[in-house]
Protein backbone atom coordinates (compact mmCIF):
# COMPACT_ATOMS: atom_id res chain seq x y z
CA UNK A 1 0.00 0.00 0.00
CA UNK A 2 2.83 2.23 0.20
CA UNK A 3 3.37 3.29 -3.22
CA UNK A 4 -0.40 3.39 -3.63
CA UNK A 5 -0.15 5.75 -0.76
CA UNK A 6 3.08 7.56 -2.45
CA UNK A 7 0.64 8.23 -5.81
CA UNK A 8 -2.23 8.74 -3.54
CA UNK A 9 -0.21 11.83 -2.14
CA UNK A 10 1.17 12.65 -5.65
CA UNK A 11 -2.72 12.72 -6.71
CA UNK A 12 -3.75 15.05 -3.45
CA UNK A 13 -1.22 17.54 -4.68
CA UNK A 14 -2.65 17.84 -8.29
CA UNK A 15 -5.45 18.03 -6.61
CA UNK A 16 -4.61 20.45 -3.78
CA UNK A 17 -3.19 23.03 -6.60
CA UNK A 18 -6.20 22.47 -8.63
CA UNK A 19 -7.94 23.53 -6.15
CA UNK A 20 -5.67 26.57 -5.13
CA UNK A 21 -5.78 27.77 -8.88
CA UNK A 22 -9.66 27.51 -9.04
CA UNK A 23 -10.22 29.80 -6.08
CA UNK A 24 -7.46 32.51 -7.18
CA UNK A 25 -9.20 32.11 -10.43
CA UNK A 26 -12.57 32.48 -8.43
CA UNK A 27 -11.87 35.58 -6.55
CA UNK A 28 -9.87 37.10 -9.81
CA UNK A 29 -13.63 36.92 -11.47
CA UNK A 30 -15.34 38.26 -8.37
CA UNK A 31 -12.81 41.09 -8.29
CA UNK A 32 -13.31 41.60 -12.82
CA UNK A 33 -17.11 41.58 -11.77
CA UNK A 34 -17.33 44.27 -9.28
CA UNK A 35 -14.81 46.47 -10.71
CA UNK A 36 -16.87 46.55 -13.90
CA UNK A 37 -19.78 46.92 -11.71
CA UNK A 38 -18.62 49.67 -10.37
CA UNK A 39 -17.51 51.34 -13.10
CA UNK A 40 -20.74 50.83 -14.63
CA UNK A 41 -22.25 52.73 -11.61
CA UNK A 42 -20.38 55.72 -12.77
CA UNK A 43 -20.86 55.34 -16.15
CA UNK A 44 -24.08 58.06 -16.52
CA UNK A 45 -21.47 60.19 -14.82
CA UNK A 46 -17.96 59.58 -17.03
CA UNK A 47 -16.46 62.32 -19.20
CA UNK A 48 -14.85 60.78 -22.62
CA UNK A 49 -11.13 61.47 -22.79
CA UNK A 50 -11.33 63.91 -25.67
CA UNK A 51 -13.86 65.76 -24.03
CA UNK A 52 -11.85 66.03 -20.58
CA UNK A 53 -9.08 67.58 -23.01
CA UNK A 54 -11.21 70.10 -24.20
CA UNK A 55 -12.26 70.90 -20.69
CA UNK A 56 -9.06 71.11 -19.38
CA UNK A 57 -7.88 73.24 -21.89
CA UNK A 58 -10.64 75.17 -21.72
CA UNK A 59 -10.10 75.71 -18.38
CA UNK A 60 -13.10 74.25 -17.15
CA UNK A 61 -11.63 71.99 -14.77
CA UNK A 62 -11.13 72.66 -10.97
CA UNK A 63 -9.33 69.70 -9.41
CA UNK A 64 -8.00 66.45 -10.62
CA UNK A 65 -7.51 63.23 -8.24
CA UNK A 66 -5.80 60.58 -9.29
CA UNK A 67 -4.39 57.00 -7.98
CA UNK A 68 -1.34 56.31 -9.09
CA UNK A 69 -0.63 53.62 -11.38
CA UNK A 70 -4.32 53.41 -12.25
CA UNK A 71 -6.11 54.95 -15.57
CA UNK A 72 -9.26 56.01 -13.90
CA UNK A 73 -9.03 59.41 -12.54
CA UNK A 74 -11.54 61.80 -10.67
CA UNK A 75 -12.45 64.83 -12.07
CA UNK A 76 -14.06 68.40 -10.43
CA UNK A 77 -15.73 70.28 -12.90
CA UNK A 78 -15.88 74.29 -12.37
CA UNK A 79 -19.62 74.82 -11.31
CA UNK A 80 -20.14 71.42 -10.94
CA UNK A 81 -20.86 69.50 -7.25
CA UNK A 82 -20.64 66.26 -8.01
CA UNK A 83 -16.96 64.80 -9.56
CA UNK A 84 -17.26 62.99 -12.42
CA UNK A 85 -14.52 60.21 -13.45
CA UNK A 86 -12.78 59.51 -16.66
CA UNK A 87 -10.32 57.25 -18.00
CA UNK A 88 -7.24 58.38 -19.50
CA UNK A 89 -5.02 56.06 -22.03
CA UNK A 90 -1.76 56.88 -21.07
CA UNK A 91 -1.35 58.59 -17.67
CA UNK A 92 2.05 59.94 -18.01
CA UNK A 93 1.02 61.72 -21.21
CA UNK A 94 -2.02 62.96 -19.72
CA UNK A 95 0.13 64.01 -16.56
CA UNK A 96 2.41 65.78 -18.48
CA UNK A 97 -0.36 67.68 -20.38
CA UNK A 98 -1.62 68.60 -17.28
CA UNK A 99 1.67 70.15 -16.39
CA UNK A 100 1.95 71.88 -19.13
CA UNK A 101 -1.64 73.42 -18.62
CA UNK A 102 -0.69 74.33 -14.70
CA UNK A 103 2.73 76.20 -16.18
CA UNK A 104 0.75 77.83 -18.48
CA UNK A 105 -1.19 79.47 -15.73
CA UNK A 106 -4.30 77.42 -15.71
CA UNK A 107 -5.42 76.98 -12.50
CA UNK A 108 -5.96 73.07 -12.21
CA UNK A 109 -5.12 71.09 -8.94
CA UNK A 110 -3.12 67.62 -9.53
CA UNK A 111 -3.22 65.23 -6.29
CA UNK A 112 -1.61 62.07 -7.08
CA UNK A 113 -3.17 59.15 -4.47
CA UNK A 114 -1.00 56.53 -3.68
CA UNK A 115 -2.58 52.96 -4.33
CA UNK A 116 -4.19 51.29 -1.92
CA UNK A 117 -2.72 48.15 -1.38
CA UNK A 118 -5.64 46.08 -1.81
CA UNK A 119 -5.50 47.45 -4.97
CA UNK A 120 -2.69 46.80 -5.82
CA UNK A 121 -2.89 43.07 -5.19
CA UNK A 122 -5.60 42.53 -6.92
CA UNK A 123 -4.13 44.49 -9.79
CA UNK A 124 -0.86 42.05 -9.40
CA UNK A 125 -3.09 39.22 -9.19
CA UNK A 126 -4.70 40.59 -12.24
CA UNK A 127 -1.61 41.14 -14.27
CA UNK A 128 -0.74 37.21 -13.19
CA UNK A 129 -4.06 35.92 -14.36
CA UNK A 130 -2.76 34.60 -17.45
CA UNK A 131 0.12 32.94 -16.62
CA UNK A 132 -1.63 31.30 -13.68
CA UNK A 133 -4.16 29.98 -15.86
CA UNK A 134 -0.91 28.38 -18.75
CA UNK A 135 0.63 27.08 -14.93
CA UNK A 136 -2.67 25.59 -14.68
CA UNK A 137 -3.23 23.76 -18.08
CA UNK A 138 0.63 22.65 -17.66
CA UNK A 139 0.03 20.95 -14.57
CA UNK A 140 -3.05 19.17 -16.60
CA UNK A 141 -1.29 18.38 -19.14
CA UNK A 142 1.56 16.96 -17.49
CA UNK A 143 -1.05 14.79 -15.78
CA UNK A 144 -2.09 13.43 -18.59
CA UNK A 145 1.65 13.07 -20.06
CA UNK A 146 2.29 11.20 -16.67
CA UNK A 147 0.45 8.47 -17.78
CA UNK A 148 3.46 6.46 -18.79
CA UNK A 149 5.11 6.78 -15.80
CA UNK A 150 2.18 6.62 -13.41
CA UNK A 151 2.54 2.77 -12.70
CA UNK A 152 5.69 2.73 -10.19
CA UNK A 153 8.53 0.44 -10.93
CA UNK A 154 9.85 -1.14 -7.80
CA UNK A 155 12.60 -3.36 -8.71
CA UNK A 156 13.57 -6.13 -6.40
CA UNK A 157 16.69 -6.31 -7.37
CA UNK A 158 17.99 -2.80 -6.60
CA UNK A 159 15.63 -1.55 -3.92
CA UNK A 160 17.11 -1.50 -0.82
CA UNK A 161 13.70 -2.31 0.66
CA UNK A 162 13.68 -5.75 -0.43
CA UNK A 163 11.01 -7.65 1.32
CA UNK A 164 10.98 -10.90 1.47
CA UNK A 165 8.55 -13.39 3.11
CA UNK A 166 10.40 -13.27 6.28
CA UNK A 167 8.73 -9.67 6.38
CA UNK A 168 5.38 -10.67 6.23
CA UNK A 169 4.05 -11.73 9.87
CA UNK A 170 1.89 -14.60 10.30
CA UNK A 171 -0.13 -15.67 6.98
CA UNK A 172 1.59 -19.20 6.89
CA UNK A 173 -1.09 -21.06 4.74
CA UNK A 174 -0.92 -17.73 2.04
CA UNK A 175 2.52 -17.84 1.73
CA UNK A 176 2.82 -21.69 1.11
CA UNK A 177 0.28 -20.68 -2.03
CA UNK A 178 2.39 -18.37 -2.64
CA UNK A 179 5.57 -20.09 -3.23
CA UNK A 180 4.42 -21.97 -6.41
CA UNK A 181 3.98 -18.44 -8.19
CA UNK A 182 7.75 -17.32 -6.43
CA UNK A 183 8.95 -20.63 -8.52
CA UNK A 184 7.49 -19.64 -11.66
CA UNK A 185 8.55 -15.90 -11.45
CA UNK A 186 11.79 -17.79 -11.51
CA UNK A 187 11.80 -20.20 -13.60
CA UNK A 188 9.34 -19.99 -16.06
CA UNK A 189 10.85 -22.61 -18.43
CA UNK A 190 10.40 -25.37 -16.13
CA UNK A 191 6.95 -24.57 -15.90
CA UNK A 192 6.42 -24.61 -19.41
CA UNK A 193 7.70 -27.57 -20.93
CA UNK A 194 6.08 -29.40 -18.05
CA UNK A 195 2.81 -28.03 -19.76
CA UNK A 196 1.89 -26.91 -16.10
CA UNK A 197 -0.21 -23.75 -16.27
CA UNK A 198 0.47 -21.08 -13.70
CA UNK A 199 -2.26 -18.77 -13.20
CA UNK A 200 -1.75 -15.62 -14.35
CA UNK A 201 -4.09 -13.40 -11.51
CA UNK A 202 -4.38 -13.73 -8.12
CA UNK A 203 -6.95 -11.66 -6.25
CA UNK A 204 -6.30 -11.01 -2.96
CA UNK A 205 -9.46 -10.31 -0.45
CA UNK A 206 -9.42 -9.10 2.76
CA UNK A 207 -9.46 -5.51 4.60
CA UNK A 208 -7.23 -2.77 4.02
CA UNK A 209 -4.31 -3.07 5.83
CA UNK A 210 -3.87 -6.69 6.50
CA UNK A 211 -0.48 -6.86 4.24
CA UNK A 212 -1.75 -7.66 0.53
CA UNK A 213 0.41 -4.77 -0.86
CA UNK A 214 3.05 -6.73 1.62
CA UNK A 215 2.78 -9.83 0.48
CA UNK A 216 2.49 -8.75 -2.99
CA UNK A 217 5.76 -7.17 -2.50
CA UNK A 218 7.76 -10.23 -0.68
CA UNK A 219 6.53 -12.00 -4.08
CA UNK A 220 8.52 -10.10 -6.21
CA UNK A 221 11.31 -9.83 -3.47
CA UNK A 222 11.59 -13.78 -3.30
CA UNK A 223 11.87 -13.78 -7.09
CA UNK A 224 13.87 -11.15 -7.89
CA UNK A 225 11.43 -9.18 -10.12
CA UNK A 226 10.23 -5.67 -10.66
CA UNK A 227 7.21 -4.92 -8.72
CA UNK A 228 4.46 -2.63 -10.63
CA UNK A 229 1.99 -1.29 -8.94
CA UNK A 230 -1.17 0.79 -9.17
CA UNK A 231 -4.31 1.43 -7.15
CA UNK A 232 -7.24 1.01 -9.37
CA UNK A 233 -8.68 4.24 -8.36
CA UNK A 234 -6.13 6.36 -10.35
CA UNK A 235 -7.30 4.48 -13.59
CA UNK A 236 -10.84 6.24 -13.04
CA UNK A 237 -10.17 9.85 -15.19
CA UNK A 238 -12.12 12.44 -15.56
CA UNK A 239 -10.99 12.53 -19.34
CA UNK A 240 -13.10 9.42 -20.83
CA UNK A 241 -10.86 6.86 -22.54
CA UNK A 242 -7.80 7.65 -20.49
CA UNK A 243 -8.14 4.73 -18.18
CA UNK A 244 -8.33 2.40 -20.99
CA UNK A 245 -4.89 3.93 -22.05
CA UNK A 246 -3.47 3.68 -18.88
CA UNK A 247 -3.87 0.05 -18.41
CA UNK A 248 -2.14 -0.02 -22.31
CA UNK A 249 0.47 2.26 -20.68
CA UNK A 250 0.88 -0.29 -17.23
CA UNK A 251 1.19 -3.73 -19.61
CA UNK A 252 3.26 -2.21 -21.32
CA UNK A 253 5.73 -1.49 -19.17
CA UNK A 254 5.67 -4.90 -17.49
CA UNK A 255 6.53 -6.66 -20.67
CA UNK A 256 9.50 -4.54 -20.96
CA UNK A 257 10.38 -5.53 -17.39
CA UNK A 258 9.50 -9.17 -17.63
CA UNK A 259 9.10 -11.30 -15.81
CA UNK A 260 7.46 -9.23 -12.79
CA UNK A 261 4.40 -8.88 -10.42
CA UNK A 262 1.88 -6.39 -11.31
CA UNK A 263 -0.05 -5.01 -8.61
CA UNK A 264 -3.43 -3.63 -8.78
CA UNK A 265 -4.88 -2.01 -5.58
CA UNK A 266 -8.44 -1.61 -5.19
CA UNK A 267 -9.47 -3.24 -8.42
CA UNK A 268 -13.04 -2.88 -7.48
CA UNK A 269 -12.49 0.84 -8.60
CA UNK A 270 -12.30 -0.31 -12.36
CA UNK A 271 -13.76 -3.77 -11.84
CA UNK A 272 -17.14 -3.45 -10.87
CA UNK A 273 -20.10 -5.37 -12.19
CA UNK A 274 -21.21 -3.71 -15.26
CA UNK A 275 -24.63 -2.48 -14.85
CA UNK A 276 -26.65 0.37 -16.21
CA UNK A 277 -25.10 2.66 -18.87
CA UNK A 278 -24.45 6.33 -17.20
CA UNK A 279 -21.14 8.10 -18.72
CA UNK A 280 -19.11 6.80 -15.71
CA UNK A 281 -19.14 3.22 -15.75
CA UNK A 282 -19.03 3.20 -19.68
CA UNK A 283 -15.64 4.43 -18.88
CA UNK A 284 -15.01 2.00 -16.15
CA UNK A 285 -16.36 -0.33 -18.97
CA UNK A 286 -13.61 1.15 -21.04
CA UNK A 287 -11.06 -0.01 -18.29
CA UNK A 288 -12.07 -3.14 -17.43
CA UNK A 289 -12.45 -4.34 -21.06
CA UNK A 290 -8.76 -3.02 -21.54
CA UNK A 291 -7.69 -5.14 -18.21
CA UNK A 292 -9.48 -8.26 -19.96
CA UNK A 293 -8.02 -7.89 -23.25
CA UNK A 294 -4.55 -7.52 -21.26
CA UNK A 295 -4.80 -10.37 -19.20
CA UNK A 296 -6.00 -12.82 -22.04
CA UNK A 297 -3.06 -11.62 -24.54
CA UNK A 298 -0.06 -12.69 -22.60
CA UNK A 299 2.04 -15.01 -24.61
CA UNK A 300 2.76 -17.64 -22.71
CA UNK A 301 6.76 -16.74 -22.74
CA UNK A 302 5.77 -13.39 -21.14
CA UNK A 303 6.17 -14.01 -17.32
CA UNK A 304 3.88 -11.40 -16.11
CA UNK A 305 1.70 -11.98 -12.87
CA UNK A 306 -1.00 -10.02 -12.15
CA UNK A 307 -2.11 -9.66 -8.22
CA UNK A 308 -5.14 -7.34 -7.19
CA UNK A 309 -6.62 -6.66 -4.16
CA UNK A 310 -9.97 -5.96 -2.80
CA UNK A 311 -11.71 -5.26 0.20
CA UNK A 312 -15.21 -5.98 -1.32
CA UNK A 313 -14.89 -8.97 -3.53
CA UNK A 314 -18.78 -9.73 -3.85
CA UNK A 315 -18.50 -5.99 -5.96
CA UNK A 316 -16.35 -7.34 -8.93
CA UNK A 317 -17.53 -8.07 -12.19
CA UNK A 318 -17.56 -11.99 -12.73
CA UNK A 319 -15.60 -11.58 -15.91
CA UNK A 320 -12.61 -11.23 -13.71
CA UNK A 321 -13.01 -14.41 -12.05
CA UNK A 322 -12.85 -16.58 -15.63
CA UNK A 323 -10.35 -18.80 -16.17
CA UNK A 324 -7.17 -17.52 -17.39
CA UNK A 325 -7.77 -14.40 -15.63
CA UNK A 326 -7.73 -14.15 -11.75
CA UNK A 327 -8.76 -17.96 -11.36
CA UNK A 328 -7.41 -18.16 -8.21
CA UNK A 329 -8.36 -16.29 -4.67
CA UNK A 330 -6.84 -16.16 -1.85
CA UNK A 331 -8.54 -14.64 1.54
CA UNK A 332 -6.07 -12.68 3.97
CA UNK A 333 -7.80 -12.44 7.31
CA UNK A 334 -7.63 -10.39 10.16
CA UNK A 335 -4.41 -11.97 11.85
CA UNK A 336 -5.16 -14.10 15.43
CA UNK A 337 -3.21 -13.49 18.29
CA UNK A 338 -0.41 -15.56 17.32
CA UNK A 339 -0.46 -13.54 13.95
CA UNK A 340 -0.41 -10.28 16.13
CA UNK A 341 2.31 -11.21 18.28
CA UNK A 342 4.36 -12.05 15.18
CA UNK A 343 3.30 -8.85 13.59
CA UNK A 344 4.29 -6.85 17.09
CA UNK A 345 7.38 -8.24 16.73
CA UNK A 346 8.79 -7.94 13.10
CA UNK A 347 7.72 -4.09 14.28
CA UNK A 348 9.28 -3.60 17.63
CA UNK A 349 12.60 -4.24 15.56
CA UNK A 350 14.79 -1.48 16.37
CA UNK A 351 12.61 -0.02 19.06
CA UNK A 352 13.24 -0.40 22.93
CA UNK A 353 10.81 -0.99 25.41
CA UNK A 354 10.34 -1.40 29.06
CA UNK A 355 11.10 -4.32 31.11
CA UNK A 356 7.32 -4.69 31.66
CA UNK A 357 6.06 -4.30 28.18
CA UNK A 358 4.97 -7.98 26.89
CA UNK A 359 4.55 -8.21 22.78
CA UNK A 360 2.14 -10.74 23.95
CA UNK A 361 0.00 -8.89 26.70
CA UNK A 362 -0.47 -5.97 23.53
CA UNK A 363 -1.65 -9.10 21.38
CA UNK A 364 -3.64 -10.47 23.76
CA UNK A 365 -5.87 -6.97 24.00
CA UNK A 366 -5.82 -6.00 20.25
CA UNK A 367 -8.47 -8.64 19.25
CA UNK A 368 -9.31 -7.72 15.31
CA UNK A 369 -6.73 -4.62 14.86
CA UNK A 370 -4.64 -5.49 11.32
CA UNK A 371 -1.47 -5.34 10.54
CA UNK A 372 -1.12 -1.58 9.74
CA UNK A 373 -2.90 -0.65 12.56
CA UNK A 374 -0.57 -2.90 14.82
CA UNK A 375 2.88 -1.32 13.28
CA UNK A 376 0.97 2.18 13.81
CA UNK A 377 0.35 1.60 17.57
CA UNK A 378 4.20 0.69 17.69
CA UNK A 379 5.43 3.74 15.78
CA UNK A 380 2.96 5.78 17.88
CA UNK A 381 4.35 4.60 20.85
CA UNK A 382 7.72 5.25 19.91
CA UNK A 383 6.87 9.10 19.16
CA UNK A 384 4.76 9.05 22.58
CA UNK A 385 8.04 8.16 24.39
CA UNK A 386 10.00 10.09 22.52
CA UNK A 387 7.43 13.08 22.88
CA UNK A 388 7.00 12.29 27.04
CA UNK A 389 11.33 11.74 26.89
CA UNK A 390 11.22 8.62 27.85
CA UNK A 391 14.48 6.73 27.72
CA UNK A 392 12.41 3.90 26.55
CA UNK A 393 9.22 2.96 25.53
CA UNK A 394 6.29 2.41 27.94
CA UNK A 395 3.23 -0.30 28.85
CA UNK A 396 1.95 3.71 29.31
CA UNK A 397 3.08 5.06 25.66
CA UNK A 398 1.66 1.70 24.24
CA UNK A 399 -1.44 1.96 25.85
CA UNK A 400 -1.94 5.66 25.19
CA UNK A 401 -0.84 4.66 21.14
CA UNK A 402 -4.05 2.43 21.30
CA UNK A 403 -6.35 4.44 21.97
CA UNK A 404 -5.03 6.88 19.85
CA UNK A 405 -5.01 4.48 17.13
CA UNK A 406 -8.19 3.30 18.04
CA UNK A 407 -10.39 5.65 19.45
CA UNK A 408 -8.87 9.06 17.33
CA UNK A 409 -6.79 11.36 18.79
CA UNK A 410 -7.63 13.14 22.18
CA UNK A 411 -9.49 16.13 22.27
CA UNK A 412 -9.12 17.56 25.61
CA UNK A 413 -8.91 21.47 24.13
CA UNK A 414 -12.56 21.56 22.98
CA UNK A 415 -14.37 22.50 25.33
CA UNK A 416 -17.16 20.99 27.15
CA UNK A 417 -19.99 22.42 28.86
CA UNK A 418 -21.51 21.03 32.22
CA UNK A 419 -24.74 20.05 30.78
CA UNK A 420 -22.96 18.06 28.30
CA UNK A 421 -20.21 16.02 30.43
CA UNK A 422 -23.38 15.13 32.80
CA UNK A 423 -24.71 13.69 29.45
CA UNK A 424 -22.03 11.74 28.66
CA UNK A 425 -21.12 10.51 32.15
CA UNK A 426 -24.77 8.93 32.24
CA UNK A 427 -24.89 7.78 28.58
CA UNK A 428 -20.97 6.34 28.86
CA UNK A 429 -22.17 5.16 32.52
CA UNK A 430 -24.99 3.28 31.22
CA UNK A 431 -23.09 1.13 29.07
CA UNK A 432 -20.63 0.60 31.19
CA UNK A 433 -23.03 -0.90 34.32
CA UNK A 434 -24.91 -3.03 31.99
CA UNK A 435 -22.13 -4.59 30.68
CA UNK A 436 -20.85 -4.98 34.27
CA UNK A 437 -24.55 -7.14 34.72
CA UNK A 438 -24.35 -9.20 31.75
CA UNK A 439 -22.76 -12.50 31.98
CA UNK A 440 -21.30 -12.76 28.07
CA UNK A 441 -19.76 -9.42 28.08
CA UNK A 442 -16.00 -9.06 28.47
CA UNK A 443 -15.37 -6.85 31.48
CA UNK A 444 -15.04 -2.95 31.25
CA UNK A 445 -11.27 -1.65 30.46
CA UNK A 446 -12.26 1.70 30.37
CA UNK A 447 -14.52 4.57 30.71
CA UNK A 448 -13.93 7.79 29.80
CA UNK A 449 -16.21 11.22 29.20
CA UNK A 450 -12.85 12.65 27.10
CA UNK A 451 -14.04 13.18 24.08
CA UNK A 452 -12.07 11.19 21.04
CA UNK A 453 -12.40 11.36 17.59
CA UNK A 454 -16.52 11.48 16.65
CA UNK A 455 -17.06 10.13 19.98
CA UNK A 456 -18.46 12.41 23.01
CA UNK A 457 -16.99 9.72 25.37
CA UNK A 458 -16.30 6.06 25.47
CA UNK A 459 -16.35 3.02 27.09
CA UNK A 460 -14.10 0.17 26.28
CA UNK A 461 -14.29 -3.68 26.63
CA UNK A 462 -11.83 -5.81 27.28
CA UNK A 463 -10.80 -8.33 24.29
CA UNK A 464 -9.05 -11.23 26.01
CA UNK A 465 -9.55 -14.24 23.62
CA UNK A 466 -9.86 -14.70 20.17
CA UNK A 467 -13.04 -16.04 19.51
CA UNK A 468 -14.76 -17.67 16.34
CA UNK A 469 -17.81 -17.57 16.98
CA UNK A 470 -19.96 -15.49 18.56
CA UNK A 471 -23.33 -16.71 20.22
CA UNK A 472 -26.81 -15.95 20.14
CA UNK A 473 -27.10 -14.83 23.54
CA UNK A 474 -23.55 -13.01 23.66
CA UNK A 475 -25.26 -10.83 20.38
CA UNK A 476 -28.91 -10.16 22.80
CA UNK A 477 -26.07 -8.76 25.20
CA UNK A 478 -24.33 -6.92 23.24
CA UNK A 479 -27.37 -5.02 22.11
CA UNK A 480 -28.66 -4.40 24.96
CA UNK A 481 -25.26 -2.69 26.29
CA UNK A 482 -25.08 -0.48 22.62
CA UNK A 483 -29.11 0.93 24.15
CA UNK A 484 -27.73 1.32 27.72
CA UNK A 485 -26.46 4.78 27.16
CA UNK A 486 -29.30 6.14 25.49
CA UNK A 487 -31.46 4.40 28.18
CA UNK A 488 -29.59 5.90 30.89
CA UNK A 489 -29.92 9.54 29.45
CA UNK A 490 -33.57 8.79 29.16
CA UNK A 491 -33.87 7.91 32.75
CA UNK A 492 -31.93 10.16 34.38
CA UNK A 493 -31.91 13.64 32.50
CA UNK A 494 -35.52 12.42 30.83
CA UNK A 495 -33.98 14.14 27.47
CA UNK A 496 -32.28 12.15 24.57
CA UNK A 497 -29.08 13.19 22.42
CA UNK A 498 -27.78 12.72 19.21
CA UNK A 499 -24.66 11.24 21.11
CA UNK A 500 -26.16 7.46 20.67
CA UNK A 501 -26.50 7.24 16.83
CA UNK A 502 -23.70 5.45 16.35
CA UNK A 503 -24.33 3.16 19.14
CA UNK A 504 -27.82 2.89 17.22
CA UNK A 505 -25.66 1.89 13.87
CA UNK A 506 -23.58 -0.62 15.55
CA UNK A 507 -26.76 -2.15 16.69
CA UNK A 508 -28.92 -2.23 13.91
CA UNK A 509 -26.10 -3.89 11.74
CA UNK A 510 -25.95 -6.80 14.44
CA UNK A 511 -29.46 -7.21 14.59
CA UNK A 512 -29.91 -7.39 10.83
CA UNK A 513 -26.88 -9.85 10.68
CA UNK A 514 -28.20 -12.25 13.37
CA UNK A 515 -31.59 -12.14 11.08
CA UNK A 516 -30.33 -12.67 7.77
CA UNK A 517 -26.82 -14.14 8.11
CA UNK A 518 -26.71 -16.22 11.16
CA UNK A 519 -30.25 -17.59 11.36
CA UNK A 520 -31.15 -16.63 14.69
CA UNK A 521 -34.74 -15.63 14.11
CA UNK A 522 -36.80 -18.17 14.31
CA UNK A 523 -39.59 -16.27 12.38
CA UNK A 524 -37.32 -15.74 9.55
CA UNK A 525 -35.38 -19.14 9.55
CA UNK A 526 -32.09 -20.34 8.85
CA UNK A 527 -31.19 -18.68 5.55
CA UNK A 528 -28.93 -16.35 4.65
CA UNK A 529 -29.60 -13.22 2.72
CA UNK A 530 -27.06 -10.87 1.41
CA UNK A 531 -28.26 -7.82 -0.32
CA UNK A 532 -24.98 -6.23 -0.60
CA UNK A 533 -23.95 -8.91 -2.76
CA UNK A 534 -27.30 -9.78 -4.90
CA UNK A 535 -29.79 -6.61 -4.28
CA UNK A 536 -33.01 -9.08 -5.99
CA UNK A 537 -32.09 -11.85 -3.43
CA UNK A 538 -34.83 -10.12 -1.27
CA UNK A 539 -37.37 -9.46 -3.66
CA UNK A 540 -37.50 -13.19 -5.37
CA UNK A 541 -38.17 -14.41 -1.34
CA UNK A 542 -41.43 -12.10 -1.70
CA UNK A 543 -42.66 -9.20 0.18
CA UNK A 544 -43.95 -11.07 2.89
CA UNK A 545 -39.94 -11.77 3.96
CA UNK A 546 -38.91 -8.95 3.86
CA UNK A 547 -41.41 -7.50 6.34
CA UNK A 548 -41.03 -10.29 8.49
CA UNK A 549 -37.03 -9.44 8.52
CA UNK A 550 -37.50 -6.08 9.32
CA UNK A 551 -40.06 -7.01 11.69
CA UNK A 552 -37.75 -9.12 13.48
CA UNK A 553 -35.20 -6.92 13.50
CA UNK A 554 -36.93 -3.96 15.37
CA UNK A 555 -37.99 -6.47 17.86
CA UNK A 556 -34.86 -7.76 18.84
CA UNK A 557 -33.75 -3.31 18.82
CA UNK A 558 -36.93 -2.79 21.08
CA UNK A 559 -36.36 -5.96 22.84
CA UNK A 560 -32.92 -4.68 24.22
CA UNK A 561 -33.62 -0.87 25.00
CA UNK A 562 -36.52 -2.69 26.64
CA UNK A 563 -33.86 -4.75 28.97
CA UNK A 564 -31.33 -1.85 28.86
CA UNK A 565 -33.80 0.55 30.68
CA UNK A 566 -35.08 -2.63 33.14
CA UNK A 567 -31.55 -3.47 33.92
CA UNK A 568 -30.41 0.16 34.67
CA UNK A 569 -33.78 1.06 36.62
CA UNK A 570 -32.35 -1.35 38.73
CA UNK A 571 -28.81 -0.62 39.35
CA UNK A 572 -29.66 3.30 39.66
CA UNK A 573 -27.35 3.44 43.01
CA UNK A 574 -24.44 2.18 40.76
CA UNK A 575 -25.36 4.26 37.77
CA UNK A 576 -25.22 7.55 39.45
CA UNK A 577 -22.22 6.81 41.42
CA UNK A 578 -19.77 5.60 38.23
CA UNK A 579 -21.31 8.76 36.34
CA UNK A 580 -20.34 10.95 39.17
CA UNK A 581 -16.81 9.71 39.03
CA UNK A 582 -16.72 10.01 35.56
CA UNK A 583 -17.35 13.84 36.30
CA UNK A 584 -14.82 13.81 39.20
CA UNK A 585 -11.85 11.87 37.26
CA UNK A 586 -13.30 12.16 33.60
CA UNK A 587 -11.44 8.56 33.31
CA UNK A 588 -12.13 5.47 35.16
CA UNK A 589 -10.01 2.14 34.92
CA UNK A 590 -10.94 -1.42 35.32
CA UNK A 591 -9.70 -1.46 39.11
CA UNK A 592 -11.25 1.86 40.02
CA UNK A 593 -14.50 0.47 38.13
CA UNK A 594 -14.49 -2.82 39.74
CA UNK A 595 -14.16 -0.93 43.25
CA UNK A 596 -17.13 0.45 43.31
CA UNK A 597 -19.43 -2.76 42.92
CA UNK A 598 -17.18 -4.93 45.35
CA UNK A 599 -17.51 -1.79 48.16
CA UNK A 600 -20.22 -3.28 50.10
P1 LIG B 1 -3.16 -3.80 2.45
O1 LIG B 1 -2.46 -3.81 1.14
O2 LIG B 1 -3.82 -5.10 2.78
O3 LIG B 1 -4.08 -2.65 2.66
P2 LIG B 1 -0.52 -3.34 3.44
O4 LIG B 1 0.19 -4.48 2.87
O5 LIG B 1 -0.36 -2.03 2.75
O6 LIG B 1 -2.07 -3.66 3.60
O7 LIG B 1 -0.10 -3.18 4.96
C1 LIG B 1 0.28 -1.96 5.50
C2 LIG B 1 1.40 -2.14 6.47
O8 LIG B 1 0.95 -2.88 7.61
C3 LIG B 1 2.56 -2.91 5.94
O9 LIG B 1 3.44 -2.08 5.23
C4 LIG B 1 3.19 -3.46 7.20
O10 LIG B 1 3.99 -2.49 7.83
C5 LIG B 1 1.99 -3.73 8.08
N1 LIG B 1 1.54 -5.12 8.00
C6 LIG B 1 0.34 -5.55 7.58
N2 LIG B 1 0.25 -6.89 7.64
C7 LIG B 1 1.44 -7.33 8.07
C8 LIG B 1 2.00 -8.62 8.34
N3 LIG B 1 1.29 -9.74 8.16
N4 LIG B 1 3.27 -8.68 8.79
C9 LIG B 1 3.99 -7.57 8.98
N5 LIG B 1 3.54 -6.34 8.75
C10 LIG B 1 2.28 -6.19 8.31
ZN1 LIG C 1 -22.84 5.18 23.39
Amino acid sequence: MENNKENNKKNNKYMIAGIIISIVVIILAGITAYLMLSKNKTDDNKIPYTDLIKQITDGEIEKIEMTVGSTSLKVKVKGIEEEKASIVPNTQAFIELVQEKVAEGNNIELIQNPQPAILKISETLFSLLPTIVIIALFIMIFKMQGLGEKGKVYDAETSKEKIKFDDVAGLDEEKQEMIEIVQFLKEPEKFTKMGAKVPKGVLLYGKPGTGKTLIAKAIAGEAGVPFISMSGSEFIEMFAGLGASRVRKLFEKARKVAPCIVFIDEIDAIGSRRSSGNGAESENNQTLNQLLVEMDGFDTNETIIVLAATNRPEMLDKALLRPGRFDRQITINVPDKRGREEILKIHSKGKNFAENVKLKTIAEDTAGLTGAELANILNEAAILATVNEHEVIEQEDIEEAFKKVTIGLQKTSRVYSEKDKRLTAYHEAGHAIVSRYLETQEPVKEISIIPRGMAGGYTMNKTNEDKNYISKTEMEERLIVLMAGRAAEKIVINDISTGASNDFEVATKIAKEMVTIYGMSDVVGTISINTEKDPYELQLLGEKYADAIGAEVKILLDTAYLKAQTLISSHMDKLHEVAQTLLEKETIIESEFERIFNEN
